[in-house]
């Protein structure tokens, strides 16, 4: 498969570098592409404001020649629904995630929003369309107002402190000395992991796409600011299509679909109570990991 730019697991690492490289924001998207080399097509369209409908047609895709990574993928995700990824490390979850994001490219099959092949839109145009909340939120060095507003550009102050507050990250950001202007340190330095989510999830809610792509943290994070998160993490996806690498059981459980991916292949999918009944893979998984960890 031809690889056009960086897997989604190695941007978040790529996105503080070139940052601190960069005077403004606004230029990310243009070093991000031009660093990758991403070229569109001549003949790509512009994706316009989506409705949200997600769809996978035998989708099969391989990093490398030998063996397929992930094949046969088809499901379809209507707007507003929210789809749970599970299965064990290496199942394929974030190829899924990298291709309907169009890092990668299927090497068959074809992904469609809105009924639109995504292959012939412009790359640029498909991400306006999503919004990433990830384990390593892309901050960058700048004030906490810059790092929010970078969900949209053009948004005056009194919107990126709306969406702070429905991300529940007003109260802290209120309480650091320099507020909304407190200069962030290069990979968002000075506050914790938890606050850095409630930023991403800030700026995400600022950007009010359809698509919403979340791999949810594994890292411990205090009580109180993981139920912030929770909260803020439902508003947010509230009336959006929602793709989470889930890893809460109160995710999974919320989820209009749980798609189980073993080795590449969707091996189950349905509800968290039909998983449970049909005692396959999620049954096991549910009771050998979910039950012994009480946090969840
Ligand atoms: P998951 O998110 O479920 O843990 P991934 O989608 O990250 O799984 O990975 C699926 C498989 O593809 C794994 O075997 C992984 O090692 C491999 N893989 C992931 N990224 C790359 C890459 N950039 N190049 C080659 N192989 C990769």
């Amino acid at each position: 498969a031809r690889q056009f730019t960086r897997p989604l697991n190695d941007l978040a690492n790529q996105f503080n570098t070139l940052l601190s490289a960069v005077a403004g924001a606004e230029r990310v998207f243009e070093v991000l592409d031009e660093e990758e080399e991403e070229s569109d097509e001549k003949s790509a369209a512009q994706l316009g404001e989506v409705q949200g409908k997600v769809s996978f047609q035998s989708v099969s895709f391989s990093y490398e020649k030998e063996s397929k990574t992930v094949s046969g993928l088809s499901f379809t995700a209507d707007p507003g629904e929210t789809i749970a990824l599970v299965g064990p490390t290496g199942a394929g979850k974030t190829t899924v995630i990298n291709l309907l994001s169009r890092f990668y490219e299927p090497d068959s099959g074809s992904i469609y929003i809105d009924g639109t092949d995504i292959s012939s839109v412009t790359r640029e145009s498909l991400r306006r369309q999503m919004a990433f909340v990830l384990q390593d939120s892309f901050l960058f060095q700048g004030t906490i107002r810059e790092n929010i507003r970078y969900g949209k550009l053009d948004a005056d102050d009194a919107k990126v402190e709306r969406a702070a507050k429905l991300a529940n990250a007003h109260s802290f950001i209120k309480r650091l000395p320099g507020g909304y202007d407190t200069v962030l340190s290069q990979e968002g330095g000075g506050i914790s992991q938890g606050q850095k989510q409630l930023l991403s999830i800030a700026r995400a809610i600022l950007a009010d796409p359809k698509i919403l792509i979340m791999d949810e943290a594994t890292s411990s994070i205090d009580t109180i600011t993981e139920l912030k998160i929770q909260e803020a993490v439902r508003r947010l996806m509230e009336g959006r299509t929602s793709f989470v690498i889930a890893h809460r059981l109160n995710t999974i459980k919320q989820a209009d679909q749980i798609l189980v991916l073993e080795n590449g292949v969707i091996s189950e999918r349905g509800s968290h109570s039909k998983l449970l009944k049909s005692k396959g893979f999620y049954h096991h998984l549910y009771y050998s990991q979910f039950q012994a960890v009480s946090r969840l």
